[in-house]
């Protein structure tokens, strides 16, 4: 369908901070909460409430926009986004208009189409949040909970530099991962602490003017991302190759019928009318703060990704499950430092320590000490991979001490020569016509013969130890 055109998207994304508090008022923002418990009157713009600034939600945005590489400016302004819904009680929104918070910057990620690009990001500001209107608790009407009046948000606007639908997932999820790297939100569409609005337009493979673009709307999952722009740039083609023009509207999409359909266009004439906020002064923030924060920001993903294939010799790939998230990059780290060798740690994080992640609501159970201590009993000789990773389990599900748990549930390995030989002396007395055959130069016998040195130790024999053993006695004088 789309062979032949180009598709050029810009993303709006806002983010909820993790605050304790909201933007303006001291109530809580916790999720979850019965509807219109955290309102007071400020977040429920009762007349002549004062709003206040939450410091650490700045502090939040400013960490945002310098990850991001923007310019943080000295001085910014707060402005009164003004429009009528139900669910914004005071009638408008406290926004940033003309004098954002930040502007220019970039977000580097991987294009599955053209690799390694940057979006460009033309500002980011802060604002609060609306109410939210639920339309399925009473049947033929609206309810509004006001928990969310007033939560703080950053809004993060990129540049069109966005040629694809799967590309604008993967600026997505990256900036998802670089939000949750600060720690600065948890980034969960599914709850809405991260909402995305779309611009779309199209044009034809190799022109470079921007046509006329629409916005979508309501995209509330990852996976919708790139289902809800398919379908956009898809109906757009088909308007622009049947002879039609793209209207500028909003496009509302509908996950269930996987469908776009326009928003009823009395709903989005909006002019904002926005002024500064006459109760707030304007937000100045000292070179001394900015800096102390730039100094502060952690170790970045695209970085950490670098710096873990170049200092522990990991493969790209490897580099990058491990650095996925923060809590694991940090993991695998502490495992090495607890002594494991690079490659076997990570290994053992990318397979069982994840997997056990995945069932147990992503906590690491076994602690990097024990993860460590795990590989290294492996490496010794004492557990086989097999007999370790019942070990991993038995202390992710348990606790406690590697060694003790392996000698508890019988897999040490035995790696005492003088037993080894006994096992080896039984086999061979055993299978006498498979050693003559052996020592006649059927040599890949030795399989066999060590299956059957294994089966006899009931599994605890330490095998390369008993290959040696094995080897030893068919070679000595029958
Ligand atoms: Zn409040």
């Amino acid at each position: 369908m789309a062979s032949g055109w180009e598709t050029v998207i810009g993303l709006e994304t806002h983010v909820q901070l993790r605050t304790k508090s909201k933007m303006f008022c001291g109530c809580s923002t916790a999720f979850g909460a019965p509807p219109n418990t955290q309102v007071c009157p400020v977040c429920l713009g009762l007349p002549g409430a004062l709003p206040v600034p939450n410091g650490e939600a700045i502090r939040l945005a400013v960490r945002a926009a310098l990850a991001l590489g923007c310019t943080v400016h000295p001085k910014s302004v707060l402005a009164r986004k003004n429009y009528f819904y139900p669910d914004l009680p005071k009638g408008y929104q406290i926004s940033q208009h003309d004098q954002p918070l930040a502007t220019s910057g970039t977000l580097s990620f991987i294009s599955p189409e053209r690799g390694g690009v940057s979006a460009g990001i033309i500002r980011l500001h802060v604002e609060e949040d609306a109410g939210k209107s639920i339309h399925d608790r009473f049947p033929k009407a609206t309810a509004v909970d006001l928990n969310r009046s007033g939560v703080p948000l950053i809004e993060i606007v990129s540049a069109p530099d966005l040629r694809s639908p799967a590309e604008a997932r993967a600026y997505l999820l990256t900036l998802k991962q670089q939000l949750e790297y600060l720690g600065i939100s948890d980034c969960d569409m599914e709850k809405g602490s991260l909402r995305v609005d779309a611009n779309v337009s199209v044009r034809r493979a190799g022109a470079t003017e921007l046509n006329t673009r629409t916005e979508v709307k309501n995209i509330n999952s990852f996976a919708f991302v790139e289902k809800a722009l398919t379908v956009e740039r898809d109906r757009q083609i088909a308007v622009v190759e049947s002879g039609g023009a793209v209207m500028q509207q909003t496009m509302l999409y509908d996950s269930k019928e996987n469908a776009v359909r326009p928003q009823r266009t009395k709903e989005e004439s909006h002019d904002y009318r926005y002024f500064p906020e006459p109760d707030l002064p304007p937000l100045v923030l000292t070179p001394e703060f900015v800096a102390e924060q730039q100094s502060d920001l952690p170790e970045l993903p695209s970085a950490k990704r670098d710096r873990f294939a170049a200092q522990y010799a990991l493969s790209r790939e490897h580099a990058a499950v491990l650095t996925a998230s923060r809590a694991v990059a940090e993991y695998y780290e502490s495992v090495v430092h607890a002594g494991a060798e690079a490659q076997a740690a990570a290994n053992w994080v990318m397979t069982e320590a994840l997997a056990d992640a995945g069932d147990h609501q992503e906590q690491l159970r076994v602690p990097p000490a024990a993860l460590a201590q795990i590989v290294a009993l492996v490496k010794g000789g004492t557990l086989s991979h097999q007999a370790a990773k019942r070990v991993f389990a038995e202390v992710a599900a348990k606790g406690g001490d590697p060694r003790t748990v392996a000698e508890a549930l019988g897999l040490v390995q035995v790696a005492d020569t003088n037993v080894l030989a006994g096992w080896v002396s039984d086999v061979l007395g055993a299978h006498a016509t498979e050693v003559a055959r052996y020592r006649s130069g059927e040599t890949k016998l030795m399989g066999f013969l060590l299956g059957q040195v294994m089966r006899a130790s009931r599994g605890k024999a330490d095998p390369k130890l008993a290959q040696r053993v094995l080897e030893e006695k068919l070679a000595s004088a029958p």
